[in-house]
């Protein structure tokens, strides 16, 4: 499973994805500073995110809940 922390604008953009494949975005607020997975801009601490898995079916990790230690 891939994780993202993406900033607004790349959180709401149609991310490609592989047939197969599976996504989830949760929309929240940073709990520390983050730098955006996809174009690099700061996410400060308390501003909104989204942090997006990405995993394939029936190969490699699957989905776990992750978001709560980065989005709250
Ligand atoms: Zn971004």
């Amino acid at each position: 499973m891939k994780r993202e922390i993406l900033c607004l604008d790349c959180g709401k953009r149609k991310l490609p994805s592989y047939e197969g494949e599976h996504d989830k975005s949760q929309f929240g607020k940073a709990l520390v500073d983050f730098v955006c997975d996809q174009c690099g801009r700061e996410i400060p601490k308390g501003s909104n995110c989204y942090a997006r898995s990405i995993w394939a079916e029936g190969r490699g990790i699957q989905y776990y809940e992750w978001e709560k230690g980065y989005i709250g």
